[in-house]
């Protein structure tokens, strides 16, 4: 039996998705190829509120981060983390030899304009990474008030994570000012993992190529150059079949409208954040809260594993916590096509089954 996915990714697909995975292929080369990711470029423009470049990776979205750190960081990045997916930016630094220094906030809270500020004003950082809707915590960042810090430090290059939130969350990117856009495939925007996307400004292209070792496989002058002169060709052999996917999935989101799309979004998490206030309590701050994802404390006296089991034989399926929160924890995804109904069933299935557990014990 399939469990319908409450995981904050891979989400579940829509056959009528899944099924433009399985067109016949065309070579990567033709000009059918090129019309095919300019109409992806196209709508994501559209979808992401960008008139930035935009670039697609045969990755996850792991790929597009870790070149992100080669490619734009010349002198330190300062990395913001909020979480597990914070800290794993540190970690591609390190790993990459770029020069960066970890901001951390206490889990469960968000990055401060302040703490922004404050590390900026030392004019060590040419570039920092923010994590819009950190997934581990269910947080969602202050972006508009950090945008605004930004633009007293003009040089500095914005790197955004938004893995876990494009095409669920309002995020207007060029409003927001964000030179760097990062998302996949597999969280809000309903499709199998293995493609991501990123939206690059020119000024960042621009300092990039001033910048030595950025790798070959994620390095975004590459990726751009192609976009720009062959024009909308890709590297490499991209996942063509995604890309049929891509293009068919942007043409659902646009037909229900972001604005819609936003609202399902923020009904789905409000059923969530109503369900744990009344049956357990919420992990972060509520001030915070992601429209994609709720993390809920575990109060139930009841293994988090013995309770998703039970879910899994009435055909669900949940997250546990991430990392530090694995066992003190557990997560609800509401992403991408998910309905208010099958939201409320699996709610209402939920707390029949922790009550049963715990009558059992
Ligand atoms: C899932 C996730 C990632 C990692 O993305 P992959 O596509 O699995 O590489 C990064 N950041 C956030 C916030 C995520 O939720």
């Amino acid at each position: 039996m399939h469990k319908k996915l409450f995981i904050p990714g891979p989400v579940d697909v829509l056959p009528e998705v899944l099924a433009k995975m399985s067109s016949p292929m065309i070579g990567h080369r033709s000009k059918d190829a090129s019309v095919l990711q300019q109409s992806i470029s196209e709508k994501l423009q559209r979808v992401m509120r960008t008139n930035n470049t935009i670039l697609l990776s045969t990755s996850s979205g792991s790929g597009l981060m870790e070149g992100a750190v080669r490619c734009f960081t010349r002198d330190r990045a300062a990395v913001f983390s909020i979480g597990a997916f914070g800290d794993r930016w540190y970690k591609m630094c390190t790993a990459n030899g770029v020069p960066a220094d970890l901001f951390r906030s206490e889990l469960g809270q968000p990055t401060t304009p302040e703490m922004v500020r404050e590390a900026l004003i030392t004019g060590k950082y040419d570039m920092i990474t923010i994590t819009q809707n950190e997934t581990s915590t269910g947080i969602r960042n202050p972006m508009k008030e950090i945008s605004e810090v930004l633009k007293d430090f003009p040089e500095v290059i914005l790197c955004v994570d938004t893995v876990s939130s494009m095409g669920g969350d309002d995020i207007p990117v060029d409003d927001l000012g964000i030179d760097v856009c990062i998302t996949s495939t597999q969280k809000c925007l309903g499709l199998p993992p293995g493609l991501s996307v990123a939206s690059v400004s020119d000024r960042a292209i621009a300092k990039a190529e001033g910048i030595p070792n950025r790798g070959l496989y994620f390095d975004y002058v590459e990726l751009y150059k192609f976009v720009k002169e062959k024009p909308y060709q890709y590297p490499s052999t991209p996942s063509l079949a995604h890309m049929f996917a891509l293009d068919y999935q942007l043409d659902r989101i646009l037909k229900e409208g972001l604005a819609a799309r936003y609202e399902r979004h923020l009904a789905l998490s409000s059923r969530v954040w109503e369900w744990a206030r009344k049956n357990c309590e919420l992990y972060s701050n509520p001030q915070y809260l992601s429209v994609t994802v709720t993390c809920l404390k575990n109060t139930f006296g009841i293994e988090f594993s013995k309770i998703n089991a039970a879910m899994g034989k009435r055909g669900f399926q949940l997250s546990n916590g991430y990392g530090a929160l694995k066992d003190i924890t557990f997560r609800i995804a509401h992403m991408a096509d998910m309905t208010v109904e099958e939201m409320d069933d699996m709610l209402h299935n939920l707390g029949e089954v922790i009550a049963e557990l715990q009558s059992e014990q």
